[in-house]
């Protein structure tokens, strides 16, 4: 890279440019070569502002899983907002953040010995469980813990967690509630998930409604709870959904735990973090195949599936962003698009026809919506990096938070929009001593 041009990871505090100004900007600069998210502070701000005036009973226990960027996070420690855990590393950067381990839920109900005593030394109480064999390794490795059943409530979605997670609600719960009341264990509550991306309105009223009866069953045995998690589930692609969902959530609410003694938490993941994030990225190369009378235009890009475009859901749609090469012919054609790794796996959005421009190298696309499981589940897989993000601000969101303590020690930039982020390319090697007499290739 041009070391005359300075890259920077700081925050980009936009006056009055987009999002995706910043990104064409970089772009047409010639110098950003590789992949990369922009990443809108204030999107996720104002995600986070309408889940809390939607739901202003719930308390936000944000689910890093979804996106653990360093941004969102602290934004997320910023506003107050308490975490899901679901290991021992994700506890740790919370840790790190200054946030006290009773913020922390850590909300998996299958733990290793070892994880269950790094929470415990950790600070952390509060766990999930769902079986008697859970129930035996916590007496053994974190007897004071903090238990929320967890019960299976499978609404219609894209990601049903009921089969892996949940006891039956009928046939299981109360077992278990006798069980750990046997073993001498505090439950203090009820934790369900309706499953990632719920199209079922319904689905939450029903956890509620469990919750409410097990709460129930413990009082009349004398032991109180006091917690009800509603989990995640949130989908994030229309703002009709929060409404309608929260009002039912609202309403049962009210109904059925009137007590505000009674916290009530959730742990959204991808309703706060999903329409924050685009990803960009570049053509690296175009082949046209003939299938039957079909022409399909193949076109490699510089991330894939072991990348951060492992999944698609309904929603996710991809557009030509930026054009290299000058071609005015814009009709849609039928493309086919993989990733850059030798895998033959590795096709993007695989189940869905994609139509788009006929694309040449240096062209750029864009993956709108693109904040919550992406680069989350990135893989170094052939020894490919993991695209970078350009985090951008407004000057008013920055004046809120760039006093708090996450924020304080950043490096805030107000320099040229285009400036590219720091390359992931390794460094060259040029070794020309001890060199190993191995097969080698013929000149
Ligand atoms: N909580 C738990 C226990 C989960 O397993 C998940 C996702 O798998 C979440 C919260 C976040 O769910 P979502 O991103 O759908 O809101």
């Amino acid at each position: 890279m041009d070391s005359k041009i300075k890259s920077t990871n700081g925050i980009l505090i936009l006056e009055n440019e987009t999002p995706e100004d910043v990104a064409k900007a970089m772009i047409k600069s010639g110098q950003q070569k590789e992949p990369f998210y922009v990443f809108d502070m204030d999107e996720a701000y104002r995600r986070i502002q309408y889940f809390k005036k939607t739901l202003p009973r719930i308390q936000i226990f944000y689910a890093m899983k979804a996106n653990d960027n360093e941004r969102m996070i602290k934004l997320a420690a910023t506003l107050g907002m308490g975490f899901d855990c679901a290991s021992p590393g994700e506890i740790n950067k919370i840790l790190n953040l200054n946030v006290s381990p009773l913020s922390i839920i850590f909300a998996v109900t299958s733990k290793s010995p070892y994880w269950m005593t790094y929470a415990q030394k950790s600070g952390v109480r509060h766990t999930t469980f769902d079986s008697s064999c859970e129930l035996k390794k916590i007496k053994q490795y974190w007897s004071d813990a903090r238990l929320l059943i967890r019960i299976k409530i499978d609404g219609e979605s894209i990601y049903k967690l009921g089969e892996k997670f949940g006891c039956e609600f009928e046939t299981e719960a109360i077992d278990l509630l006798e069980e750990a009341a046997a073993l001498d264990l505090k439950v203090v509550g009820v934790a369900f998930h309706v499953g990632s991306g719920c199209f079922s309105i319904e689905s939450h009223m029903i956890g509620l409604q469990r919750a409410r009866a097990l709460f129930d069953h413990e009082a009349k045995a004398g032991r109180e709870m006091s917690i009800v998690d509603i989990g995640g589930g949130f989908l994030s692609d229309r703002t009709d959904s929060i409404d309608q969902v929260s009002k039912l959530i609202n309403s049962t609410l009210e109904e059925l735990f009137p007590d505000p003694n009674v916290q009530i938490i959730a742990e959204p993941g991808r309703y706060l973090c999903d329409s924050a994030s685009s990803m960009y990225c570049s053509v690296n190369n175009v082949r046209k195949v003939t299938k039957g009378d079909e022409t399909i235009n193949m076109v490699y890009l510089n991330d894939g599936i072991f990348g951060s475009l492992k999944y698609n859901e309904p929603w996710h749609t991809v557009k030509l962003f930026e054009r290299r090469a000058e071609i005015k012919n814009d009709t849609l054609e039928k493309t086919i698009l993989w990733g850059p790794s030798c895998h033959s796996h590795d096709r993007i959005m695989q189940n869905v026809d994609i139509f788009l421009p006929q694309c040449t190298p240096f062209d750029w696309l864009v993956f709108p919506r693109r904040g919550a499981y992406a680069l989350a589940f990135a893989s170094y897989f052939s020894c490919l990096e993991k695209p970078l993000i350009r985090s951008v601000i407004s000057q008013q969101l920055w004046k809120k938070i760039k006093d708090s303590e996450d924020f304080k020690s950043e490096e805030f930039v107000r320099t040229d929009i285009s400036s590219p982020l720091p390359s992931t390319l390794p460094s060259l090697t040029n070794k020309t001593t001890n060199i190993r007499p191995n097969y080698t290739l013929i000149i």
